[in-house]
């Protein structure tokens, strides 16, 4: 029977432990400091302590050493900042090979996008196999006590916090996205999406030229192949041309919403609901409509 290693840095596993679950076999939780030590729902704990004022991504080397993955058994982590530099870590130590936005995880394989998403490739575990799944979703029961890790990290300590001036997102929990594209010409007309945004209470996020290219958002901000993927109950998608590379990252969406002024624009083809027209007037008038 092969089981699933998940590579906790936060609480909000559950979608971890749901495709562990949907696998069979045990699911062995490797709690990472103190916040995902809170997560329930494991068969066995183990826990990475992490000293106050030591980044999490220290403790790597004791995570890799615990984590203890057999032939045919799924390693996941999430794809945050700290959960990608410690799955290296896991992977490096254990000859892993890696994927991400993995759709289809089963007891002996996984689906993995390629080109760009447009194809998926059956992998069989005959191996061992690590993945880095987007982590979202409370957890269930109580938190195990766990078993205490032995060892030591590297010797680094943070010696100061800049939280930049964007607040960070969490996109796959996200409910409701403003998903902005290259039909924004300024930097400035961002807030014609960001007043959308907060008047239905939605997340803000971008095609990847807006991050990558203008940096007009953070990297964590931008969706599709080679970033977040997301499921939200509504995704207006605002000068966005809908090139897939882009729409496998919100295919999964409950209800779509592509405003765009060309009436050819692929993304209506994905849509529920399609407005032609310029953003400069429509978001505007959308604000007044929904606004509460
Ligand atoms: C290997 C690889 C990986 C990639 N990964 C990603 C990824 O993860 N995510 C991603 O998003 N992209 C990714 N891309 C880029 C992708 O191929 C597209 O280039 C990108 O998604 C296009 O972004 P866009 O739709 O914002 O811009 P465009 O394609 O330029 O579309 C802009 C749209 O805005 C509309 N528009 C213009 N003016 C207005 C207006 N005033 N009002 C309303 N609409 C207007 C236009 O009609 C057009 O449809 C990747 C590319 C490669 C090669």
């Amino acid at each position: 029977m092969s089981n699933t290693w998940v590579v906790a840095t936060q609480p909000a596993i559950g979608s971890l432990l749901e495709l562990g679950r949907a696998r069979g076999g045990d699911v062995i939780v490797v709690a990472v400091g103190d916040a995902a030590a809170k997560a329930g729902g494991g068969d066995r704990v183990i826990r990475v302590e992490v000293a106050a004022g030591t980044p999490l991504e220290a403790v790597a080397p004791v995570v890799a050493a615990h984590v203890d993955p057999q032939p045919g058994d799924v390693v996941l982590t999430g794809s945050g900042s700290a959960d990608r530099a410690i799955a290296g870590a896991v992977a490096a130590r254990h000859g892993l090979p890696v994927a991400r936005g993995v759709n289809h995880v089963a007891t002996d394989e996984v689906r993995v996008p390629r080109y760009g998403g447009i194809a998926e490739e059956t992998v069989s575990l005959e191996k061992a196999i690590l993945l880095v799944v987007d982590a979202h979703g409370e957890t269930e029961g109580e938190a195990a006590a766990g078993e205490p890790a032995e060892g030591d990290g590297y010797a680094a300590t943070i010696s100061g916090i800049d939280p930049g001036t964007s607040q960070q997102a969490n996109l796959p929990a996200a409910r409701r996205i403003v998903a902005c594209g290259r039909g924004f010409k300024a930097e400035s007309e961002l807030q014609l999406a960001s007043d959308l945004a907060v008047s239905i209470g939605a997340e803000l996020a971008c095609s990847r030229p807006l991050a990558e290219g203008s940096g007009w958002f953070p990297r964590d901000r931008y969706i599709g192949v080679s970033g977040s993927r997301v499921a939200p109950d509504i995704y207006l998608a605002v000068g966005i041309s809908g090139q897939v590379q882009h729409t496998v990252g919100m295919k999964d969406s409950r209800v779509v919403v592509a405003i765009n002024s060309d009436p050819q624009a692929p993304i209506f083809t994905q849509a529920d609901y399609g407005i032609v027209g310029d953003l400069h007037e429509v978001l505007p008038a959308l604000t007044a409509a929904l606004g509460r």
